[in-house]
Protein backbone atom coordinates (compact mmCIF):
# COMPACT_ATOMS: atom_id res chain seq x y z
CA UNK A 1 0.00 0.00 0.00
CA UNK A 2 1.38 3.67 -0.57
CA UNK A 3 1.32 6.40 1.59
CA UNK A 4 -1.50 7.58 -0.84
CA UNK A 5 -3.79 5.02 0.49
CA UNK A 6 -3.02 5.35 4.09
CA UNK A 7 -4.07 9.40 3.85
CA UNK A 8 -7.14 7.34 2.12
CA UNK A 9 -8.07 5.38 5.01
CA UNK A 10 -7.24 8.10 7.38
CA UNK A 11 -9.70 10.42 5.38
CA UNK A 12 -12.38 8.35 6.17
CA UNK A 13 -11.97 8.17 9.75
CA UNK A 14 -11.76 11.62 9.56
CA UNK A 15 -14.80 11.72 7.51
CA UNK A 16 -16.62 9.92 10.24
CA UNK A 17 -14.77 11.62 13.07
CA UNK A 18 -16.65 15.31 11.52
CA UNK A 19 -19.95 13.39 10.86
CA UNK A 20 -22.02 15.18 13.74
CA UNK A 21 -25.20 13.93 12.62
CA UNK A 22 -24.61 10.11 12.62
CA UNK A 23 -25.10 9.67 9.25
CA UNK A 24 -23.40 6.35 9.16
CA UNK A 25 -25.79 5.60 11.80
CA UNK A 26 -28.67 6.58 9.84
CA UNK A 27 -27.78 3.98 7.19
CA UNK A 28 -27.26 1.25 9.22
CA UNK A 29 -30.93 1.80 10.81
CA UNK A 30 -32.40 1.93 7.23
CA UNK A 31 -30.41 -1.27 6.70
CA UNK A 32 -30.75 -2.70 9.70
CA UNK A 33 -33.67 -1.74 11.35
CA UNK A 34 -32.01 -2.19 14.56
CA UNK A 35 -31.87 0.12 17.44
CA UNK A 36 -29.16 2.32 18.07
CA UNK A 37 -27.85 3.44 21.33
CA UNK A 38 -25.76 6.15 22.27
CA UNK A 39 -23.33 5.92 25.30
CA UNK A 40 -20.86 8.31 26.70
CA UNK A 41 -17.42 7.86 26.84
CA UNK A 42 -15.38 5.33 29.49
CA UNK A 43 -16.97 1.52 29.70
CA UNK A 44 -19.97 1.12 28.43
CA UNK A 45 -21.51 -2.92 27.58
CA UNK A 46 -21.29 -2.93 24.25
CA UNK A 47 -21.51 -6.65 24.03
CA UNK A 48 -24.59 -6.14 25.40
CA UNK A 49 -25.90 -3.92 23.25
CA UNK A 50 -24.83 -5.73 20.31
CA UNK A 51 -26.00 -9.24 20.95
CA UNK A 52 -29.30 -7.69 21.05
CA UNK A 53 -29.17 -6.61 16.83
CA UNK A 54 -28.00 -3.12 18.57
CA UNK A 55 -25.53 -0.70 17.52
CA UNK A 56 -23.64 1.17 20.17
CA UNK A 57 -22.51 4.46 19.24
CA UNK A 58 -20.21 6.46 21.22
CA UNK A 59 -21.01 10.03 21.86
CA UNK A 60 -18.12 12.27 22.58
CA UNK A 61 -19.55 15.60 22.78
CA UNK A 62 -19.49 18.04 19.76
CA UNK A 63 -15.85 18.86 19.26
CA UNK A 64 -14.52 21.88 17.71
CA UNK A 65 -17.03 21.73 15.23
CA UNK A 66 -20.34 22.80 17.18
CA UNK A 67 -21.47 25.93 17.51
CA UNK A 68 -23.05 26.48 21.57
CA UNK A 69 -25.70 27.86 21.19
CA UNK A 70 -28.71 26.24 24.27
CA UNK A 71 -26.03 23.78 25.61
CA UNK A 72 -24.51 26.28 27.73
CA UNK A 73 -28.18 27.55 29.54
CA UNK A 74 -28.11 24.00 31.28
CA UNK A 75 -24.32 23.91 33.14
CA UNK A 76 -22.37 26.66 34.98
CA UNK A 77 -19.64 28.40 33.48
CA UNK A 78 -17.43 26.26 35.78
CA UNK A 79 -18.39 22.91 34.43
CA UNK A 80 -16.54 21.07 31.53
CA UNK A 81 -17.73 21.31 28.16
CA UNK A 82 -18.58 17.82 26.93
CA UNK A 83 -22.14 17.68 28.69
CA UNK A 84 -23.00 21.00 26.88
CA UNK A 85 -21.92 20.19 23.17
CA UNK A 86 -23.75 16.69 23.65
CA UNK A 87 -27.13 18.90 24.95
CA UNK A 88 -26.73 20.87 22.23
CA UNK A 89 -26.24 18.19 19.78
CA UNK A 90 -29.41 16.14 20.76
CA UNK A 91 -31.30 19.78 21.06
CA UNK A 92 -30.47 20.47 17.27
CA UNK A 93 -31.30 17.09 15.94
CA UNK A 94 -28.33 15.88 15.42
CA UNK A 95 -28.57 13.00 17.88
CA UNK A 96 -32.28 12.11 16.67
CA UNK A 97 -31.43 8.49 15.08
CA UNK A 98 -30.72 7.48 18.57
CA UNK A 99 -33.20 5.46 20.38
CA UNK A 100 -31.50 5.88 23.87
CA UNK A 101 -28.63 6.70 25.40
CA UNK A 102 -26.63 5.01 28.39
CA UNK A 103 -25.17 7.34 30.57
CA UNK A 104 -21.85 5.43 32.68
CA UNK A 105 -21.00 6.13 36.03
CA UNK A 106 -17.97 8.79 35.21
CA UNK A 107 -18.79 11.86 37.61
CA UNK A 108 -21.71 14.10 38.66
CA UNK A 109 -22.05 15.66 35.57
CA UNK A 110 -22.82 12.58 33.26
CA UNK A 111 -25.43 11.97 36.40
CA UNK A 112 -26.71 14.89 35.69
CA UNK A 113 -26.65 14.97 32.22
CA UNK A 114 -28.64 11.74 32.43
CA UNK A 115 -31.09 13.62 34.21
CA UNK A 116 -31.54 16.31 31.94
CA UNK A 117 -31.74 13.86 28.87
CA UNK A 118 -34.89 11.85 30.75
CA UNK A 119 -36.58 15.40 31.43
CA UNK A 120 -35.99 16.44 27.40
CA UNK A 121 -36.40 13.24 25.84
CA UNK A 122 -38.97 11.09 28.01
CA UNK A 123 -39.82 9.02 24.55
CA UNK A 124 -36.19 7.66 24.38
CA UNK A 125 -34.93 5.02 26.10
CA UNK A 126 -32.12 6.89 28.81
CA UNK A 127 -30.26 4.73 31.31
CA UNK A 128 -28.25 6.15 34.02
CA UNK A 129 -25.91 2.64 34.25
CA UNK A 130 -24.24 2.47 37.42
CA UNK A 131 -21.06 0.28 37.74
CA UNK A 132 -19.54 -0.74 41.07
CA UNK A 133 -17.24 0.68 43.70
CA UNK A 134 -16.84 -2.53 45.38
CA UNK A 135 -15.09 -5.36 43.42
CA UNK A 136 -15.94 -7.96 45.23
CA UNK A 137 -18.23 -10.60 43.22
CA UNK A 138 -20.57 -11.42 45.60
CA UNK A 139 -21.45 -7.83 46.11
CA UNK A 140 -20.25 -5.14 42.85
CA UNK A 141 -20.55 -7.73 40.77
CA UNK A 142 -24.02 -9.30 41.83
CA UNK A 143 -25.05 -5.91 41.80
CA UNK A 144 -23.53 -4.82 37.62
CA UNK A 145 -25.33 -8.20 37.03
CA UNK A 146 -28.16 -7.08 37.50
CA UNK A 147 -28.18 -3.62 36.15
CA UNK A 148 -26.53 -5.20 32.70
CA UNK A 149 -30.09 -7.37 32.98
CA UNK A 150 -32.29 -4.56 34.03
CA UNK A 151 -30.28 -2.57 30.52
CA UNK A 152 -31.21 -5.77 28.52
CA UNK A 153 -34.42 -6.24 29.51
CA UNK A 154 -35.53 -2.03 28.86
CA UNK A 155 -33.71 -2.34 25.24
CA UNK A 156 -36.19 -5.45 24.47
CA UNK A 157 -38.79 -3.60 25.59
CA UNK A 158 -37.51 -0.85 22.74
CA UNK A 159 -37.67 -3.34 19.98
CA UNK A 160 -34.02 -4.83 20.76
CA UNK A 161 -33.71 -8.82 20.54
CA UNK A 162 -33.82 -10.90 23.55
CA UNK A 163 -30.66 -11.41 24.85
CA UNK A 164 -29.43 -14.76 24.58
CA UNK A 165 -26.45 -16.28 25.93
CA UNK A 166 -24.75 -17.59 22.38
CA UNK A 167 -25.41 -14.21 20.68
CA UNK A 168 -24.10 -12.65 23.50
CA UNK A 169 -20.89 -14.70 23.64
CA UNK A 170 -20.31 -14.40 20.11
CA UNK A 171 -20.49 -10.74 20.77
CA UNK A 172 -18.31 -11.01 22.85
CA UNK A 173 -15.50 -12.72 20.92
CA UNK A 174 -16.56 -10.15 18.08
CA UNK A 175 -15.19 -7.19 20.74
CA UNK A 176 -11.90 -9.25 22.23
CA UNK A 177 -10.87 -9.08 18.23
CA UNK A 178 -10.98 -5.52 17.94
CA UNK A 179 -9.62 -5.00 21.17
CA UNK A 180 -6.62 -7.21 20.42
CA UNK A 181 -6.29 -5.08 17.20
CA UNK A 182 -6.43 -1.81 18.84
CA UNK A 183 -3.65 -3.24 21.27
CA UNK A 184 -1.66 -4.33 18.66
CA UNK A 185 -1.62 -1.10 17.24
CA UNK A 186 -0.78 0.72 20.60
CA UNK A 187 2.58 -1.90 20.68
CA UNK A 188 3.17 -0.80 17.57
CA UNK A 189 3.55 2.76 18.70
CA UNK A 190 5.26 2.05 21.61
CA UNK A 191 7.72 -0.25 19.22
CA UNK A 192 7.84 2.31 16.41
CA UNK A 193 6.11 5.72 17.15
CA UNK A 194 7.05 6.69 13.93
CA UNK A 195 4.87 4.20 12.09
CA UNK A 196 1.62 5.37 13.93
CA UNK A 197 1.28 8.70 14.47
CA UNK A 198 -1.15 9.18 17.50
CA UNK A 199 -3.64 11.54 15.38
CA UNK A 200 -4.00 8.80 12.95
CA UNK A 201 -4.95 6.22 15.85
CA UNK A 202 -6.77 8.72 17.54
CA UNK A 203 -9.54 8.99 14.40
CA UNK A 204 -9.11 5.42 13.79
CA UNK A 205 -10.59 5.26 17.48
CA UNK A 206 -12.76 7.77 17.11
CA UNK A 207 -14.63 5.96 13.75
CA UNK A 208 -14.82 2.84 15.84
CA UNK A 209 -17.28 4.40 18.03
CA UNK A 210 -20.21 4.62 15.41
CA UNK A 211 -19.13 2.03 13.30
CA UNK A 212 -19.94 -1.59 13.55
CA UNK A 213 -17.26 -3.69 15.09
CA UNK A 214 -16.58 -5.98 12.11
CA UNK A 215 -16.33 -2.93 9.60
CA UNK A 216 -13.78 -1.34 12.26
CA UNK A 217 -11.65 -4.62 11.91
CA UNK A 218 -11.61 -4.06 8.72
CA UNK A 219 -10.16 -0.46 8.95
CA UNK A 220 -8.01 -1.29 11.60
CA UNK A 221 -6.18 -4.30 9.74
CA UNK A 222 -6.12 -2.09 6.47
CA UNK A 223 -4.29 0.49 8.50
CA UNK A 224 -1.62 -1.59 9.89
CA UNK A 225 -1.07 -3.58 6.78
CA UNK A 226 -0.01 -0.40 5.24
CA UNK A 227 1.91 0.91 8.27
CA UNK A 228 3.85 -2.16 8.52
CA UNK A 229 5.58 -1.68 5.02
CA UNK A 230 5.78 1.93 4.56
CA UNK A 231 9.11 2.54 4.45
CA UNK A 232 8.64 6.21 4.21
CA UNK A 233 7.94 6.46 8.09
CA UNK A 234 11.25 6.90 9.62
CA UNK A 235 12.24 7.53 13.22
CA UNK A 236 12.98 11.25 13.98
CA UNK A 237 14.61 12.40 17.54
CA UNK A 238 11.77 13.22 19.36
CA UNK A 239 10.32 13.03 23.26
CA UNK A 240 8.67 9.69 24.39
CA UNK A 241 5.70 10.95 26.24
CA UNK A 242 2.72 9.24 28.07
CA UNK A 243 -0.46 11.55 28.00
CA UNK A 244 -3.17 11.04 30.47
CA UNK A 245 -6.07 12.89 31.40
CA UNK A 246 -8.03 12.46 28.36
CA UNK A 247 -10.44 9.78 29.11
CA UNK A 248 -13.49 11.57 28.55
CA UNK A 249 -13.97 14.67 26.95
CA UNK A 250 -11.66 14.63 24.06
CA UNK A 251 -9.04 17.03 23.35
CA UNK A 252 -9.25 18.95 19.65
CA UNK A 253 -7.59 17.08 16.81
CA UNK A 254 -5.42 20.24 16.36
CA UNK A 255 -3.98 19.58 19.88
CA UNK A 256 -2.95 16.16 19.25
CA UNK A 257 -1.17 16.96 16.17
CA UNK A 258 0.07 19.67 17.52
CA UNK A 259 1.61 17.96 20.66
CA UNK A 260 3.53 15.71 17.89
CA UNK A 261 4.76 18.50 16.05
CA UNK A 262 6.07 20.11 19.06
CA UNK A 263 8.54 17.39 19.35
CA UNK A 264 6.62 14.69 21.36
CA UNK A 265 6.06 10.76 20.13
CA UNK A 266 3.08 9.97 22.23
CA UNK A 267 3.75 6.42 23.31
CA UNK A 268 0.47 5.75 25.48
CA UNK A 269 -2.73 7.73 26.15
CA UNK A 270 -5.71 7.90 27.27
CA UNK A 271 -7.67 8.67 24.22
CA UNK A 272 -11.14 6.46 23.61
CA UNK A 273 -10.52 4.12 26.67
CA UNK A 274 -13.58 1.95 25.85
CA UNK A 275 -11.68 0.35 23.31
CA UNK A 276 -8.97 -0.97 25.30
CA UNK A 277 -11.03 -1.21 28.75
CA UNK A 278 -10.26 -5.25 29.21
CA UNK A 279 -6.58 -5.60 29.44
CA UNK A 280 -7.49 -9.36 28.64
CA UNK A 281 -9.71 -10.93 26.24
CA UNK A 282 -13.01 -11.65 28.47
CA UNK A 283 -13.32 -15.10 28.64
CA UNK A 284 -16.04 -16.90 26.71
CA UNK A 285 -16.62 -20.06 28.11
CA UNK A 286 -19.15 -20.49 30.91
CA UNK A 287 -21.90 -17.62 31.70
CA UNK A 288 -21.43 -14.71 29.53
CA UNK A 289 -22.85 -12.11 31.30
CA UNK A 290 -20.90 -13.61 34.48
CA UNK A 291 -17.54 -13.03 32.20
CA UNK A 292 -18.35 -9.62 31.09
CA UNK A 293 -19.01 -8.92 34.89
CA UNK A 294 -16.07 -10.29 36.03
CA UNK A 295 -13.90 -8.85 33.79
CA UNK A 296 -14.55 -5.13 34.31
CA UNK A 297 -14.30 -5.74 38.12
CA UNK A 298 -10.63 -7.52 37.78
CA UNK A 299 -9.51 -6.66 34.15
CA UNK A 300 -10.36 -3.20 33.70
CA UNK A 301 -8.20 -0.14 33.09
CA UNK A 302 -7.03 1.77 35.75
CA UNK A 303 -8.80 5.09 35.67
CA UNK A 304 -9.89 8.25 38.08
CA UNK A 305 -13.62 7.37 37.33
CA UNK A 306 -12.69 3.71 39.33
CA UNK A 307 -11.95 3.77 43.26
CA UNK A 308 -8.65 2.95 44.15
CA UNK A 309 -6.64 3.37 47.75
CA UNK A 310 -4.49 6.62 47.43
CA UNK A 311 -1.44 5.52 48.09
CA UNK A 312 -1.74 3.75 45.07
CA UNK A 313 -2.96 6.33 42.88
CA UNK A 314 0.25 7.19 40.78
CA UNK A 315 1.25 3.93 40.93
CA UNK A 316 -0.51 2.83 37.14
CA UNK A 317 1.07 5.92 35.59
CA UNK A 318 4.60 5.42 36.51
CA UNK A 319 4.06 1.44 34.94
CA UNK A 320 2.97 3.30 32.09
CA UNK A 321 6.41 4.89 31.87
CA UNK A 322 8.14 2.62 32.74
CA UNK A 323 6.36 0.30 30.11
CA UNK A 324 6.33 2.42 27.31
CA UNK A 325 9.98 3.56 27.90
CA UNK A 326 8.30 7.43 28.19
CA UNK A 327 11.00 9.94 29.24
CA UNK A 328 8.37 12.11 30.80
CA UNK A 329 4.42 12.85 30.87
CA UNK A 330 2.22 15.51 29.84
CA UNK A 331 -0.87 15.95 32.25
CA UNK A 332 -3.26 17.00 29.44
CA UNK A 333 -6.88 16.84 30.94
CA UNK A 334 -9.83 19.36 29.99
CA UNK A 335 -10.77 22.48 32.34
CA UNK A 336 -12.89 21.87 35.17
CA UNK A 337 -12.98 18.01 35.03
CA UNK A 338 -12.73 16.86 38.40
CA UNK A 339 -11.73 13.39 38.08
CA UNK A 340 -8.74 14.05 36.47
CA UNK A 341 -7.54 17.02 38.40
CA UNK A 342 -8.12 15.63 41.78
CA UNK A 343 -5.78 13.08 40.73
CA UNK A 344 -3.33 14.71 38.88
CA UNK A 345 -1.42 16.18 42.91
CA UNK A 346 -1.44 12.25 43.52
CA UNK A 347 0.10 10.77 40.44
CA UNK A 348 2.83 13.58 40.33
CA UNK A 349 3.93 12.99 43.65
CA UNK A 350 4.37 9.42 42.39
CA UNK A 351 6.41 9.85 38.97
CA UNK A 352 7.91 12.86 40.82
CA UNK A 353 9.54 10.18 43.27
CA UNK A 354 10.79 8.31 40.67
CA UNK A 355 12.83 11.51 38.54
CA UNK A 356 10.12 11.10 36.12
CA UNK A 357 10.01 14.81 33.70
CA UNK A 358 6.37 15.95 33.69
CA UNK A 359 4.61 19.38 32.68
CA UNK A 360 0.58 19.69 32.65
CA UNK A 361 -2.19 21.76 30.60
CA UNK A 362 -5.58 22.03 30.01
CA UNK A 363 -8.16 21.77 27.16
CA UNK A 364 -11.52 22.48 26.13
CA UNK A 365 -13.06 20.04 23.24
CA UNK A 366 -13.06 23.57 21.21
CA UNK A 367 -10.19 25.03 22.19
CA UNK A 368 -8.91 26.99 18.81
CA UNK A 369 -5.61 28.72 19.81
CA UNK A 370 -2.62 25.82 20.20
CA UNK A 371 0.69 28.12 20.32
CA UNK A 372 1.12 28.45 23.84
CA UNK A 373 0.55 24.65 24.37
CA UNK A 374 2.91 23.95 21.37
CA UNK A 375 5.70 26.24 22.97
CA UNK A 376 5.44 24.70 26.33
CA UNK A 377 4.89 21.19 24.92
CA UNK A 378 7.68 21.88 22.59
CA UNK A 379 10.16 23.33 25.60
CA UNK A 380 9.45 20.35 27.37
CA UNK A 381 10.42 17.83 24.56
CA UNK A 382 13.50 20.30 24.40
CA UNK A 383 14.77 19.93 27.52
CA UNK A 384 14.22 16.46 27.48
CA UNK A 385 16.20 15.73 25.28
CA UNK A 386 18.99 17.95 25.72
CA UNK A 387 19.12 16.18 29.80
CA UNK A 388 18.84 12.65 28.43
CA UNK A 389 21.74 13.72 25.72
CA UNK A 390 23.76 15.54 28.58
CA UNK A 391 23.66 12.19 30.72
CA UNK A 392 24.34 9.64 28.37
CA UNK A 393 27.19 11.81 26.92
S1 LIG B 1 -14.74 15.73 31.33
FE1 LIG B 1 -14.41 15.12 33.47
S2 LIG B 1 -15.84 16.36 34.67
FE2 LIG B 1 -16.51 16.45 32.52
S3 LIG B 1 -18.02 14.86 32.30
FE3 LIG B 1 -16.07 13.97 31.76
S4 LIG B 1 -15.20 13.06 33.64
FE4 LIG B 1 -16.88 14.43 34.20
Amino acid sequence: MSAAEIRALIEKAEEVYRDLRLESVRRWKAEHKGLAIGFMPIWAPRELIHAQGGLPVGIMGGGEDVEIIKGDAFYQSYICHIPRSTIELALNGSLDCLDGMVFPAICDVIRNLSGIWKLRFPERLSRYFDVPQDFDPEVGGAFMRRELEELAHELEQRGARKLEPMALRRSIAAYNHNRARIQGLYDLRRREPWKVPTWELYLLLRAGLVMPVEEHDHLLDQYRAAVEVDHERRPMDQARVVLTGSFCEQPPLGLIKTLERAGCYIVDDDFVQVGRWFDKPVELAGDPLDNLVHSFLTDSLPSPTRYEDSDQKGQELVRRVEASRAEGVLFCAPSFCDPALLDQPMAVRAIEERGIPWTAFKYAENTGQFQVIREQAGTFADSIKLFSEAVTA
